[in-house]
């Protein structure tokens, strides 16, 4: 708290990201990046851009980029809207599209930045509670005749970070009952399982997906996250964008984002790869008497019930590998693994097996 700060950012909440350690031979496992690395194309186009060039500014509109989404989406660069993260492009979405003086809903468990843009834009929000399955309750999300104190949708899916997925027929039945409000799609996880709701764009002028190309692209250090949806929300993601920072995506990060959205046969084969360990893990965390989740995702949500969640955690950090720990009511007991290498989840189960075999972690009695 300093004296010098104004009452706005005296009351923020902001999120805590997934700890970067710098340790040596450290299994990371904790913020589900992607085990394998980006297409060689990428790397290319990168290093193609590293030149005199850096000394302009890059587009401001960055079409080539929003052009190639829109051919691989079937969208007119009109529809689609980028920038530095697809956290960015959140913010941009809670300050643009989001109503700030009716409560915007959300699951009670969900994506943790969330509630920090509802902070952060003094916007009012519900929280909406996952179903015994942790699942989201979609009826929930379609309101009563006549009610309009909703002040618009969001939701992952797959939601995070529980990894599971709702069928295209649910995520429409939301957007088509709320007409007078954005619904807005977190589609970070989608490629690893899940239907997109990209194809309902041309029907529902409501309807906002948001994608990463830090998850399913192996690009989480070029920070580069897009939107799509109908050209009157595009255009109001651009009012905003252009009252904060004209140039969000540098030349390099165009380049390599061009390239990662044209290779598709990279893009599949990796992540095939990680669909098949995610099936490898998910088999052995239940040998070992762990309750996994059915995950759409690029990691699994476990429990262990002989077992403390945040106790694992530390036994397997102990053992130089990470995982995320949530210290929240109802996922406490839980750990989000993140699938790596085939090599890395076999670690992960060795040391799994021998902490369950050991003493280092004593199920709680209470
Ligand atoms: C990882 C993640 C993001 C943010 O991704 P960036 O593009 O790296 O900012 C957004 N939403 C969800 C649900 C995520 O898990």
């Amino acid at each position: 708290m300093s004296r010098y700060w104004n009452s706005l950012v005296a009351k923020l909440d902001p999120y805590v990201p997934g700890e970067q350690p710098r340790i040596q031979n450290l299994i990371k496992l904790n913020t589900n990046e992607h085990p394998y690395g980006p297409s060689p194309k990428v790397l290319e186009a990168i290093k193609a851009q590293t030149n005199d060039s850096l000394r302009l500014y890059p587009d401001p509109t960055a079409l080539e980029l929003r052009q190639a989404i829109g051919r691989r989406f079937n969208l007119v660069p009109e529809q689609v809207f980028v920038g530095n993260g697809s956290d960015e492009v959140l913010a941009h979405v809670f300050h643009a599209l989001l109503k700030h003086d009716q409560p915007v809903l959300f699951p009670d468990i969900t994506y943790s930045f969330y509630p920090v843009y509802c902070g952060l834009y003094e916007i009012q929000y519900k929280t909406l509670p996952l179903d015994a399955h942790l699942k989201i309750r979609v009826e929930d999300y379609l309101p009563s005749p006549g009610d309009r104190n909703v002040g618009g949708i969001i939701f992952p899916n797959p939601n995070a970070p529980t990894g599971s997925a709702h069928a295209l027929g649910d995520v429409e039945r939301i957007v088509a009952a709320n007409p007078d409000v954005v619904v807005v799609v977190d589609e970070a996880y989608v490629d690893f399982g899940a239907q997109s709701a990209v194809s309902l764009i041309d029907q529902y002028p409501n309807l906002l997906v948001v994608h990463t190309l830090s998850k399913s692209r192996s690009l989480a250090g070029l920070r580069v996250g897009y939107a799509m949806g109908h050209p009157d929300l595009i255009q109001g993601l651009d009012r905003v964008k252009n009252s904060f920072n004209s140039y969000p995506l540098d030349r390099l990060a165009l380049a390599g984002a061009t390239a990662a959205i044209e290779d598709q046969a990279h893009f599949e084969a990796t992540r095939d790869a990680v669909v098949r360990t995610r099936g490898m893990l998910t088999q052995g965390l239940e040998q070992l008497g762990f309750e996994v989740l059915p995950s759409t995702a690029n990691f699994v949500f476990a429990r262990h019930p002989a077992r403390d969640g945040a106790l694992l955690a530390s036994a397997l950090r102990e053992k130089n590998i990470i995982v995320r720990h949530f210290k929240k009511p109802r996922i406490d007991q839980y750990l989000r693994i993140t699938i790596g290498t085939d090599e890395q989840c076999a670690k992960l189960l060795e040391a799994c097996q021998s902490i369950l075999n050991g003493s280092a972690v004593r199920s709680f009695g209470n």
